[in-house]
């Protein structure tokens, strides 16, 4: 699969141009609206080609992975969508729901591979809570606690803290993962959420760095989610609790493939073996597969128009000081 990078990103540095490579991709160019970033960039990691024009880029490949901000994820897959071209976008799929809805449209009519990128449904841990779950091991679940806080490392601290427009703020950030983990996990789909949202002076003025979220899922669950850039030394949890048992993960949320997982039942507490292997590998190995029409990618386009819905839901919360309904118009 030749494969076109849309944005000149730290996504791609630090994980995503070993991920496409590792899973037999072959990236052939780079698109950056900046020709002399896009030019080193495709220096330092040996890509043959940097461009400015999207549609030059498009030319070229099979497939484009788009981590620019998030505002132009539409345009960008709209633009491959046209070209023909399959794509795997970041999250937050778009930031708002309409131009979501328009891209799962135009790649389900152009008939290409819409995946989103929530690279956590990859996870060992987070696949055998989903299969224990699912197995009945805690009975039905009743309540999930979801703790995603850490520090925004500096080289991170620009349009994230800073612009609106881009998708700045926690929730577009870190609560969009965590509702598409929870769905992945219960199998299950988020109605409504109450929200409050934080500055704790990391963020500009208006932006929220933390925010606490409350969601009912269809089958009456209660989950809390909590979504942080500004507090170091958390550690980062996954629990879900039912009448029979209850399955906790610890230190999941990172990007690096990790973390335990116990369960606890009336016979006792177990800690099932985890392979665990590069979250984002998985993704683009589901990606090709898919593509080749071999099952589904991890994580699809409706996936990211639903998870979509959460965060936005979870913003209007925040702001009206009312419950939101979650609507994602499927
Ligand atoms: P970056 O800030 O590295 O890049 C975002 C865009 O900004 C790029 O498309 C690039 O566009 C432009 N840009 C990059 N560097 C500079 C610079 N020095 N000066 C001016 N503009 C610059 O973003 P991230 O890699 O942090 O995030 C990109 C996307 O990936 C987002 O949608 C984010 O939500 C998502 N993401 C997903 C993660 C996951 O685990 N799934 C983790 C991290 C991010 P251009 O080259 O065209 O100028």
């Amino acid at each position: 699969m030749r494969w076109g990078l849309v944005g000149a990103t730290v996504i791609g540095r630090e994980w995503m141009i070993a991920a496409i490579r590792e899973a037999g991709g072959e990236i052939v160019g780079v698109m950056s609206r900046d020709a002399d970033r896009g030019r080193k960039y495709a220096e330092e990691f040996s890509i043959p080609r940097a461009t400015t024009s999207l549609d030059a880029l498009l030319s070229e490949v099979d497939a484009v992975y788009i981590a620019t901000t998030n505002e132009r994820h539409k345009e960008e897959c709209l633009a491959a969508a046209r070209a023909g071209r399959h794509v795997l976008c970041e999250k937050p799929l778009a930031t708002n729901l309409a131009d979501a809805r328009q891209m799962v449209e135009a790649c389900r009519r152009a008939g290409v591979t819409l995946a989103v990128n929530h690279h956590l449904r990859n996870s060992a841990a987070h696949r055998a809570m989903r299969d224990l779950i699912a197995q009945g091991k805690i009975g039905k679940p009743l309540s999930a606690r979801l703790v995603h806080g850490g520090s925004l490392p500096e080289h991170l601290r620009t349009w994230r803290l800073s612009n609106p427009s881009a998708g700045a703020g926690a929730v577009l950030d870190l609560t969009v993962h965590d509702a598409d983990l929870l769905r992945f996990v219960l199998g299950d789909e988020p109605e409504i959420v109450v929200s409050i949202a934080q500055n704790g002076g990391l963020a500009a003025a208006g932006v929220e760095d933390a925010a606490m979220s409350v969601v009912r899922f269809r089958s009456g669950l209660l989950a809390s989610v909590y979504d942080s850039f500004t507090t170091p030394h958390l550690q980062t949890s996954l629990e879900v609790h039912g009448p029979d048992g209850s399955i906790v993960a610890t230190d999941n949320m990172p990007q690096r493939p990790g973390g335990s997982l116990i369960v606890r039942t009336r016979s006792g507490e177990e800690k099932p073996a985890l392979a665990f292997e590069n979250y984002y590998v998985r993704g683009v190995r589901a990606f090709h597969d898919a593509v080749r029409g071999e099952g589904a990618p991890s994580a699809t386009g409706e996936d990211g128009l639903r998870s979509l819905a959460v965060a936005l839901a979870a913003l209007r919360s925040a702001a009206s000081g009312k419950a939101a309904p979650i609507d994602p118009g499927l």
